[in-house]
């Protein structure tokens, strides 16, 4: 078993991250790292220099922590020789996954962005159907309502906090891994809170190297859950929707496996380890990122989480 540590005990380490490693038999909470959370029944830090000092036999670190803090205790924990797993998105800017990725081959140490929106159940299906058809339209309508699924995270309306792209970057990382041709972003209409930082919402049109429109809807005032992905092509259309577990084409629901998309990120990471391998696809980032650069801000009243 790879002895791990979880640093940043909060909403999503607790509904995945820990459920994920103790059923694993590859993997051993050793240690949490977080200045109020904890796992009951696993040696609680809260700094993690200290934990990197005094514990040489972790051997892999998780980071579950928002963007912002994350490169320091990432750069920390691969100078102290350590493999490292980051939530999404791997920072809170390109140029710090950069740094990240070449310190981790200085290091020899693994490195791994996750996406766990990627190793949704109907993901890799939707890949496979798409691999041999023109595309002609693809729509993304990512919404969901912030306040239930962010309570009180105030780091997402601040800098650096993505906003609605917190989890419009799922979206972009599925289609970023199914569409077999690059894409980038044309335009961006970004609606920005009286009282964020961040967008709110979101709306973008991609460039795309076969003449398909390609578009993404991104909203965090919405009372209902809507993640999905619609492809039209020359042979049928599908829909990749429940963000990302559900496929159907033409409307038929297509077979696919349970919905473990931790538990796959967790294997995937064991991988890396043995091979001290590098998992650094940072597409989905650049296109948020090209989507605040050449954004047009629209303000809209003040929110409150
Ligand atoms: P969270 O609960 O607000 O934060 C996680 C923990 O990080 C907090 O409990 C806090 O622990 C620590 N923390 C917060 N701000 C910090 C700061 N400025 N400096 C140091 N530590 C800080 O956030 P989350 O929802 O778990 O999200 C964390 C990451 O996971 C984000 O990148 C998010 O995109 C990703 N994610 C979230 C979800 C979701 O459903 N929420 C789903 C998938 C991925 P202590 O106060 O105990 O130190």
């Amino acid at each position: 078993m790879i002895r791990i540590a979880l640093v940043g005990i909060g909403k999503i380490a607790v509904d995945q991250h820990v459920p994920a490693i103790l059923a694993s038999s590859d993997w051993d909470l050793a240690a949490t790292v977080s200045r109020h959370g904890f796992v009951e029944g696993i040696p609680a830090h809260d700094d993690l220099g200290r934990l990197l000092a005094g514990r040489p036999d972790i051997r892999v670190v998780s980071l579950c922590l928002p963007p912002v803090p994350r490169f320091a205790a990432a750069a920390a924990a691969l100078n102290a020789g350590r493999h490292v797993m980051l939530e999404k998105p791997p920072g809170a800017t390109l140029s710090e996954c950069h740094a990240l990725e070449a310190l981790a081959r200085r290091h020899r140490v693994a490195l791994y962005a996750t996406w766990h929106s990627r190793e949704a159940a109907g993901v890799a299906a939707a890949r496979d159907w798409l691999s041999d058809r023109t595309l002609r339209r693809l729509h993304v309508t990512w919404k969901e309502d912030v306040r239930r699924w962010h309570p009180g995270q105030d780091w997402i309306r601040q800098p650096g906090g993505l906003g609605v792209f917190d989890p419009g970057i799922n979206a972009l990382s599925i289609v970023t891994s199914i569409l077999p041709e690059p894409i980038h972003v044309t335009r961006a209409e970004l609606e920005v809170p009286a009282n964020w930082q961040t967008p709110i919402a979101a709306r973008l049109d991609f460039h795309h190297p076969g003449g398909a429109e390609v578009r993404a809807d991104l909203d965090f005032r919405s009372r209902a859950d809507v993640w999905t992905i619609e492809a039209e092509t020359d042979a049928g259309t599908m829909v990749l929707s429940e963000g990302g577990a559900r496929l159907t084409v033409d409307g038929v629901e297509q077979a696919h496996g349970p919905n473990r998309e931790y538990p796959r990120l967790y294997a995937n990471m064991t991988r890396l380890v043995a091979e001290g391998g590098i998992d650094m696809d940072l597409a989905p980032m650049r296109h948020v990122a090209d989507a605040l650069a050449l954004g047009a801000r629209h303000p809209v009243a003040a929110f409150d989480i």
